[in-house]
């Protein structure tokens, strides 16, 4: 495979990143024995705090969650309005028990990064690296996003709250994060999509209420199980018939539950369901047709439905010249055999997408497959989910690159 470190003109931000890989490696694995949940993430945060020191950046904590942003802070000269790029690399691990066999296994039993984001905060670790030793060249500043809870109850958002995108002084101009997968593509390969890149994820909770009573007397009761089951079943024919199938609607039930025993007839039965639209257009549409086909099919039998659906990740969206941009940089520093276009959005979700919904920005995949045949790789999320970290310089290269390049352009065009 040719390789652009081996052309005279290419990118110093690569060269640095194969000088600094195998630190970045280490703190990857650093990372991996000591995963952690949600919005806390201390011994994460601590690391981070720990791989920045020396850097001259300006460092913000997070009040409400355990984020770090990082303001990075360029040396060459701009005429006018200094550009701003954000860069963000999520830091939270999952409740899963790892099964992969390496030395560096999760020193935390119940926890592990299963789904590689250790291995975007070591990427986002050597960016910063590389971008401040090539700051004389950086044009404009550099926003760096240390963010927690990608995996629930959601970091980005409270980031925003709390003032990430004016971090510099200046609102962001521009946004570019990268996922590694497990699994999907052989090891290398970077895959992406402008426009629609991930679902949006919303959780649905209906209470059918009925009145219990004596199995063998129904008609003295109001039997919310019947009605549970209808109403499962009509969503299916209301995802169908209501919703074209050119924008999905994905409505899942995961979960009824209703009674105690064979012979009583409970008041209440409960339906969860987890709906993945694509536009938001029909997202709003989704939220009302199951409202209305859940209140209507148990007011059809006399009885009520209380819905409650709860707003979770939006639509996840790249910009059409931001994803070429970022598309174009990838292609540059590792050769156009390692791009795919992907052919169909994704129906999971992810919370850049607050940040996407405020600032034009791209939002790549890159396989860190460790199998010889990626088809027989585990998924990210798999107890048994592998990644191979020789990729971390790659990511990091990546996004310093993306950094040096969109701020001189933006500089130009100002
Ligand atoms: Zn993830």
């Amino acid at each position: 495979m040719p390789d652009a470190l081996d052309t005279p003109d290419a990118p110093a931000a690569l060269a640095v990143s194969r000088r600094i890989g195998p630190e970045l490696v280490e703190l990857r694995r650093r990372l991996h024995r000591i995963p952690e949940l949600g919005l806390h993430l201390p011994d994460t945060q601590a690391l981070v705090l720990e791989s920045l020191d020396g850097l001259d950046v300006e460092v913000t904590l997070g009040e409400s969650l355990s984020s770090v942003v990082a303001v990075l802070r360029g040396r060459a000269p701009v005429s006018g309005d200094r550009p701003v790029v954000l860069l963000r690399g999520d830091m939270d691990a999952l409740p899963v028990t790892e099964e992969v066999d390496v030395d560096y296994v999760s020193q935390r039993p119940g926890l592990m990064h299963a789904c590689g984001h250790d291995l975007h905060v070591a990427g986002l670790v050597g960016a910063a690296r590389i971008l401040h030793e090539l700051r004389d060249e950086l044009v404009g500043d550099v926003v760096l996003m240390f963010q927690p809870a990608e995996e629930g109850p959601g970091g980005a958002e409270p980031m925003i709250r709390e003032g990430l995108l004016d971090a510099a002084g200046r609102r962001v101009d521009a946004a570019y994060a990268v996922h590694v997968y497990a699994a999907d593509h052989p090891y290398g390969t970077w895959f992406g999509r402008p426009g629609t890149l991930m679902a949006a994820a919303d959780e649905v909770m209906i209470r059918v209420h009925g009145l219990g009573g004596h199995g063998a007397a129904p008609e003295r009761t109001r039997d919310p199980v019947p009605v549970a089951c209808e109403i499962v079943l009509a969503f299916q024919t209301a995802v169908t018939r209501q919703f074209s199938v050119w924008d999905p609607v994905v409505l899942t039930v995961g979960r009824i539950a209703a009674g105690t025993v064979n012979n009583v007839i409970p008041d209440d039965a409960h339906i969860e369901a987890s709906l993945r639209t694509f536009s938001p257009e029909h997202r709003a549409k989704a939220h009302e047709v199951v409202t209305r086909v859940a209140q209507g099919v148990a007011a059809a039998h006399g009885l009520t439905a209380e819905v409650s659906i709860g707003n979770g990740y939006p639509v996840t969206v790249n910009d059409v010249d931001e994803q070429a941009f970022a598309q174009g940089v990838v292609v540059d520093l590792f050769g156009a055999e390692r791009w795919t276009d992907m052919v169909d959005p994704e129906a999971g979700s992810e919370d850049m997408s607050f940040v996407l919904e405020e600032v034009p920005g791209a939002y790549l995949n890159v396989s860190a497959c460790v199998h010889p045949d990626h088809r027989d790789a585990e998924d990210n999320h798999s107890p048994r989910a592998a990644f191979d970290d020789a990729i971390v310089p790659d990511v990091a290269a990546a996004l310093a690159e993306m950094a040096l390049r969109r701020t001189r352009e933006l500089a130009r065009t100002d």
